[in-house]
């Protein structure tokens, strides 16, 4: 979770809730026992999936999250840093509610490695939040992903050290010929880009999704895609522009994955599968089927 819009993603770490922190309506009644016996402890895609549908019932920008009946000295030892940064926007959690709604901040799944953080590329590492090790299910458990990184990040070390003599010196990279480009005159594009992409991302590859909507997201990302390889072609690279090209990439990957997906599991929610398959089976998306995917 994390505060509204205009405080620019700053996350409200799910210990709040641990911790006792209670979620309510504008109305200050509590709503989680509605969608889960567990209530405000429920695991965070139930709770996000709650959230997002009484947001849309209601028409609410957010909804709260409230810490405030536990001692003041508590909370701010507890949590320092939120209790500064809402202090900051007038907020203080010591006696009123945070305001918060869903965001996303980790992606599950990547890049496939093994226990020595070797991909199928010979010599390719892959260590951190874009491998996929399997530790992760369908939802990650709290503060497991930099365990993963440190574990994955000492193995690959370890590993490489090992090959070391083995591994001859990388090839010479060619120079990169900036002559057949220009320099954009157009930056809009990408802004413009970069925005249609993180809203119909969330829009239609969101917390809850259906299949037509990740058709739509599918045919976007298509456009897209095609659009930005055409002013890549064209004009100078720009940090944005490669990171918009990655971001692309990316969404595409999580789209067609989400498309082979026909149960709902742990982060993937989707209303034309609710339920769960009996067995449990990764998407792996390879080069070859990654490509044939088009709805
Ligand atoms: C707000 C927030 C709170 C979190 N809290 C926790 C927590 O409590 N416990 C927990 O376990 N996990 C937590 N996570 C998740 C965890 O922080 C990340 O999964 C972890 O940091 C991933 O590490 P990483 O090295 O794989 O990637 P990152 O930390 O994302 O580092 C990737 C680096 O690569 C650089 N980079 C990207 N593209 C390029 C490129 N093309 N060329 C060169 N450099 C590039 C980026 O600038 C960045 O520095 C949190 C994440 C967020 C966002």
């Amino acid at each position: 979770m994390s505060l509204p819009p205009h405080a620019k993603s700053f996350l409200i770490t799910e210990a709040v809730r641990g911790e006792g922190g209670l979620l309510k309506l504008p109305d200050g009644s509590r709503f989680m026992d509605r969608f889960d016996e567990r209530g405000e402890l429920a695991p965070r895609d139930i709770v996000a999936r709650a959230i997002d549908h009484e947001m849309k019932r209601l028409g609410a920008d957010h909804l709260y999250l409230d810490i405030s009946h536990k001692p003041a000295d508590f909370i701010k030892h507890h949590f320092p840093t939120i209790y500064e940064k809402c202090l900051g926007f007038g907020i203080d959690i010591t006696r009123e509610p945070i305001p918060v709604v869903p965001a996303a901040h980790y992606t599950c799944g990547g890049i496939m490695s093994d226990e020595r953080a070797r991909t199928d590329v010979n010599q390719l590492y892959v260590v951190g939040e874009a491998a996929f090790t399997g530790l992760h299910g369908a939802n990650r458990m709290a503060s497991n992903s930099l365990l993963e990184c440190l574990v994955y990040g000492r193995a690959a070390a370890a590993d490489i050290t090992r090959r070391e003599a083995d591994i001859p010196p990388p090839p010479e990279a060619p120079d990169w010929d900036e002559s057949q480009v220009r320099d954009s005159d157009e930056d809009v594009v990408i802004s413009h880009n970069w925005d249609e992409l993180r809203h119909f991302m969330w829009d239609y590859v969101g917390i809850v999704r259906t299949t037509k909507r990740l058709q739509r997201a599918k045919h976007r990302v298509d456009l897209l895609s095609a659009e930005i390889g055409e002013f890549y072609s064209n004009y100078r690279v720009t940090n944005d522009l490669l990171e918009l090209r990655n971001l692309v990439t990316v969404s595409d990957l999580i789209i067609c994955a989400a498309l082979q997906r026909r149960e709902s599991r742990g982060l993937h929610y989707t209303l034309d599968y609710p339920g769960l398959l009996n067995e449990v089976r990764d998407t792996v998306l390879v080069p070859t089927t990654y490509r044939t995917l088009a709805p």
